[in-house]
């Protein structure tokens, strides 16, 4: 599904990639670990078009989306879950989720926006019962499958997943891991950032940046 090939990236003139190539195909869990700083933010950024200057060949379902802006990329099934997550913390939850709902592609045959809805619920069950909460009333765990639900919303078809798990309660580290592990058995596949090895055992492979460079 993504194939990269020779990616570099530049934060002015500090080079943050190093000729980073790798593959993710469908329903595949691919994690990148690294150390801080060694440029996995960098990389998951440089994919969904919102990194720093960067060359290099991404192709996506056989397109070369390398110049495409990033709205375009997501509105082709990329959907990532930012380190920060990214919410609208004024709003609730279910108008975080609805938010994006209308922002997604749903191209014929895939579900409708309800159908999404329904399917979030029932993967996040903890975020049925707290759909009129405001989203700065949560817990960082909670945040985080907001994130996630709320980037399902638009149907992707590979998330790009920046330390999901991080700093995050156990109870909820573990129905993170099982909703994420769920998604790829139907078919989403998955490059996840972490540097603490909840996915790590779960992946089809684990690629290791060091200093920019795979190692
Ligand atoms: P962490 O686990 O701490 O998030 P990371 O592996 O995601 O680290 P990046 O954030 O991608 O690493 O950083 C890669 C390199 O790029 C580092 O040397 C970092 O200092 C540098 N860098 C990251 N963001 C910027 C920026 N906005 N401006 C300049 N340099 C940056």
């Amino acid at each position: 599904m993504l194939t990269v090939e020779g990616l570099n990236a530049w934060y002015g003139q500090a080079q943050a990639l190093f000729n980073v190539s790798l593959t993710v195909g469908e329903g595949e869990l691919v994690v990148i670990q690294g150390l801080n700083g060694a440029g996995k933010s960098t990389l998951l950024q440089s994919l969904i078009g919102i990194g720093p200057r960067a060359q290099g060949r991404i192709h996506w379902q056989g397109q070369a989306i390398q110049n495409w802006p990033a709205h375009r990329r997501a509105r082709a099934g990329l959907g990532f879950v930012a380190e920060d997550r990214r919410l609208f913390t004024g709003l609730s939850v279910k108008e975080n989720l609805w938010i994006a709902a209308s922002s997604g592609s749903a191209p014929s045959g895939q579900a409708t926006p309800v159908q999404r809805f329904d399917r979030v619920m029932a993967l996040f069950p903890q975020l049925q019962v707290m759909l009129h909460r405001s989203a700065s009333q949560m817990s960082g765990g909670e945040q985080q499958m907001l994130a996630l639900a709320r980037t399902l919303m638009t149907g992707p078809r590979l998330l790009l997943l920046d330390e999901p798990c991080e700093g995050i309660a156990p109870v909820l580290v573990a129905a993170l891991r099982d909703a994420l592990l769920q998604l790829t058995q139907e078919g989403v596949a998955m490059l996840v950032a972490e540097q603490n090895q909840i996915l790590a055992g779960h992946a089809q492979r684990v690629l290791t940046l060091v200093g920019g460079r795979l190692a």
